[in-house]
């Protein structure tokens, strides 16, 4: 049985003060809940990853947004943050290939796995995230699209506890708009299978495929009972506790 993951990615968004009274109001309330039956995720940006991890909680994960891409824990790498520095700030989790960081910041499926090797290797529970652009899927192309991104940005070291894979329409992402539970049912179906491919049957069966993209109190029940999704991914609605708790008290 897979525990669910409810996962909030902040993006760029907390000024210190911000982010660090968000984190309060976030750890306090998952932290009173007795036997949560999902794990609870929160990735703040980097220049703040540090405050919130230095925040009292005991039941919430706290993860970067990315990491370096050099296997070196430090050096002449300008920008860059190592698997190692954010190791050191107190985060255990890292998100990896978000469409964000694969499209403004071109990264490659390679890349990302290079990224994910780095995190795991340094003890970081990953997720890594995947999915199709609008004019891939109007062309018909997403299913192609989303193995293809699984089967080579995923390491040959991910298992089901150290890699969460995140599926993610880019044109879902922020925009309100949503697959039909079909396609999400379709797409994951078919993820769980590309795992089963490369790491094994018994990896597939273990590893959790998270939805992520316009996730809301209003649809998050309806998404998160579809079969094969072990979680959610969410954006806006994690930079408020009420909206980040209404999505994850649906699993309750
Ligand atoms: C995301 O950034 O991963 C995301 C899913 O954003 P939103 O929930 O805002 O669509």
């Amino acid at each position: 049985m897979r525990r669910k993951l409810i996962a909030g990615n902040w993006k760029m968004n907390g000024l210190k003060a911000d982010a660090v009274a968000l984190a309060k109001a976030v750890f306090e309330k998952f932290d009173s809940v007795a036997n949560c039956p999902f794990d609870v995720l929160v990735c703040p940006p980097m220049n703040v990853l540090g405050y919130v991890a230095d925040v009292p909680h005991t039941s919430v994960f706290v993860g970067a947004q990315d990491v370096a891409e050099t296997t070196k824990p430090n050096g002449a790498f300008t920008g860059d943050v190592s698997a190692a520095m954010v190791k050191d700030l107190g985060a255990t989790w890292t998100l990896v290939g978000h469409s964000e960081r694969r499209t403004y910041h071109n990264e490659t499926d390679a890349v990302v796995r290079q990224k994910t090797e780095n995190a795991i290797n340094n003890g970081l529970t990953v997720v890594i995230c995947i999915g199709e652009t609008l004019e891939e899927r109007e062309a018909g192309k997403a299913l192609e699209v989303v193995t293809r991104q699984v089967r080579e940005s995923t390491p040959a070291i991910a298992n089901a506890t150290n890699c969460v894979l995140a599926y993610e329409p880019v044109w879902a992402i922020g925009t309100g708009k949503v697959p039909t539970t079909a396609d999400v049912a379709e797409m994951h179906a078919a993820i769980r299978a590309e795992v089963a491919k490369n790491l094994g049957a018994e990896v597939a069966e273990g590893m959790r495929i998270l939805y992520g993209g316009s996730v809301k109190p209003e649809n998050a029940k309806e998404l998160l009972g579809v079969e094969n999704v072990d979680g959610a991914l969410i954006g806006g609605a994690s930079l408020k506790v009420e909206s980040f708790w209404a999505i994850a008290e649906t699993q309750l």
